[in-house]
């Protein structure tokens, strides 16, 4: 079998796409990544008229090289087939003279959806391909949209049991209330009271603790992840990096070849990395934007070479983006090291130990040949939701507005742009209306009166999944310490 997959702080550690997906974490703390990135492996002319679900097989091939091509076909049907709202999955819209990329039809409406609808397929036949009796238990840091699109997607599978952390002030109101409402006979969801990074950084020691490895061990359980230090959730959004530029050239705004722009609102690095995986594997892109919002220490490291995370934890009104402690920018740093384990244990080292490092001058520039950045603050997050939606009647949600912010600063003429659009507006309700100005004089405290109005003054439809919350119970209410995560784990974990 081939081991495709090594850890990026070590090179002794190898392993085949399902041992990678189904372990989740290395356990030298590590990210998983690919040993020899197949580059420039897709021709963009020949994929163009590939519909979405034939297009993910073709990428997904390079990546799952132990499974068969019938098995990806089948994962990709289950999630794709009727899940999402639109045939397209991922469709472009024009707004003005620029693109949005809609990644928010999924089940959960944020574009965690296009990832956590098929890992589970994933994760299923990667047991069966290693022909495990283990039960796997996912744990899952949310900053408020992984935790619902995760549940979703693993909600009463057979062999996996999933357990969600999210920060208790930390989420809006739809989102907490989209998790503690989800049904399912092998899930919990808890809230923590700390923030995103902490549940993150607690999760990660736990996967590094080999007394609870050994512990669950015992009780035939492997901890996984489902985070997107996962490579299963990255692989899966690659696709939608070459579908959004396959729609541009149907529609004759771009040549095959011509080189786009993606501006991608930023918290774990996740999404903006699979661009610059896409990028890697061919696709014609010249800049890759991560736009920040007032937790910019990617904005500020992209600018600087210095990461530095000793800085305030700010709650903005897009908090899915509310991050410090990026995962996967080790990824993009192994990359354009040259693969230089030595060195991503160093900067990850006095990160953990000191809460910054900086990477060398040569490192920055290779980093800025494709990456360039930006960041809003609430306020105008607030300005651009109001004017795109009075230019342009196109209602965007906080986190995308982040981004479409950062787009119109940057932009320079003759590159097609394209914003990735990461959750639906109805998620935020309450920006949204505060940033329409309807939020004080019809002040109501019922969330779905809110919607309501929304949709009245918008005639955006409310997403049918939103409007259904209304009527259902309330099932998870705990709310511990973080310091009590691992105690939790241990306690609920081995099923009861
Ligand atoms: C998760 C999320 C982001 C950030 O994506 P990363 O992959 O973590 O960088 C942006 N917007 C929304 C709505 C999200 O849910």
């Amino acid at each position: 079998m081939t081991t495709i997959y090594r850890s990026t702080r070590s090179n002794h550690i190898n392993m085949t796409a399902s041992q990678a997906i189904l372990q989740g974490l290395s356990p030298d703390g590590g990210l998983f990544v690919l040993r020899n990135f197949p580059d420039h492996h897709i021709n963009v002319a020949d994929i163009v008229n590939l519909n979405y679900q034939e297009m993910a097989q073709t990428i997904f091939r390079l990546f799952l090289t132990d499974f068969s091509h019938d098995a990806i076909k089948e994962c990709v049907q289950l999630a794709y087939e009727d899940k999402f709202t639109t045939k397209d999955i991922t469709p472009l819209k024009q707004v003005g003279d620029d693109f949005v990329l809609e990644l928010f039809h999924g089940p959960t409406n944020a574009f965690k959806d296009v990832a956590l609808s098929i890992l589970p397929h994933f994760m299923d036949h990667s047991l069966s391909i290693q022909n495990e009796a283990k039960k796997i238990l996912i744990l899952t840091a949310t900053s408020g949209d992984t935790g619902k699109a995760a549940l979703e997607g693993f909600k009463d599978n057979k062999a996996i049991d999933i357990m969600v952390f999210f920060p208790n002030e930390g989420v809006s109101s739809i989102q907490k209330l989209q998790m503690q409402t989800q049904v399912g006979n092998n899930l919990r969801v808890c809230g923590i009271d700390g923030n995103f990074d902490d549940a993150q950084t607690q999760i990660k020691q736990l996967f590094n603790n080999s007394e609870i490895i050994a512990e669950f061990d015992q009780v035939n359980i492997q901890l996984s992840s489902a985070n997107s230090v996962n490579i299963g959730r990255l692989i899966p959004q690659i696709v939608y990096y070459f579908y959004a530029y396959s729609q541009l050239v149907n529609n004759q705004e771009i040549q095959v070849d011509e080189s786009v722009d993606f501006i991608v609102p930023t918290g774990n690095f996740g999404n903006i990395l699979a661009g610059f995986y896409a990028k890697k594997l061919g696709l014609p892109i010249r800049h890759l934007v991560c736009a920040s919002n007032e937790n910019k220490v990617l904005h500020d490291f992209l600018q600087t070479g210095i990461y530095d995370a000793r800085r305030d934890f700010l709650m903005t009104t897009s908090p899915s983006m509310d991050i410090l402690i990026s995962s996967n920018l080790e990824r993009l740093l192994f990359e354009v090291s040259g693969q230089d384990s030595d060195l991503i244990n160093q900067w990850m080292d006095k990160l953990a130990t000191h809460g910054y490092f900086s990477v060398d001058s040569d490192t920055l520039k290779e980093i800025q040949q494709t990456f360039r950045s930006g960041y809003a603050t609430d306020e105008e997050v607030k300005q651009t939701i109001q004017s795109v939606y009075k230019e342009h009647d196109y209602l965007l949600d906080p986190h995308t507005a982040v981004a479409y912010k950062v787009m119109k600063e940057q932009e320079e003429f003759g590159y097609k742009q394209i914003v990735l659009a990461t959750a639906s507006p109805y998620k935020f309700t309450e920006s949204v209306l505060d940033a329409l100005n309807l939020s004080e004089d019809n002040a109501t405290d019922d969330l779905f009166s809110r919607m309501s109005l929304l949709e009245r003054e918008t005639g955006v439809p409310v997403p049918d999944n939103l409007a259904e919350l209304l009527e259902l119970p309330i099932l998870f209410n705990d709310c511990i310490s973080t310091e009590e995560m691992s105690h939790y784990v241990l306690t609920h974990g081995k099923g009861d």
